[in-house]
């Protein structure tokens, strides 16, 4: 999922990652657009760009940073869910 600020993961709150794009210079030309480079890589094959808008972040799975993450918040809630009714 993607967000248009830093978040936190809900379950071990590791911060979202940049929401970044790749580029590679040997077949896209040299990059013009409005995105900022945030890594130039040089390799042998040309260099490779890694570009961001400055304002987007990702999660990988929903709101969560891992499927595992996602699990054990899920699985955490809803034993909670259960152990309330009881
Ligand atoms: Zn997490």
């Amino acid at each position: 999922m993607i967000f248009n600020k830093q978040v936190l993961c809900p379950n071990c709150g590791k911060k979202a990652k940049k929401n970044t794009e790749i580029w590679w210079e040997r077949h896209y030309g040299e990059y013009a657009g409005n995105l900022k480079v945030i890594r130039r890589e040089q390799t042998f094959n040309g260099d490779i760009l890694t570009l961001w808008d400055e304002e987007s972040y990702k999660m990988y799975c929903g709101y969560f940073c891992t499927n595992r993450c996602a699990q054990e918040f899920g699985n955490a809630a809803f034993h909670a869910s259960i152990c309330a009714d009881a």
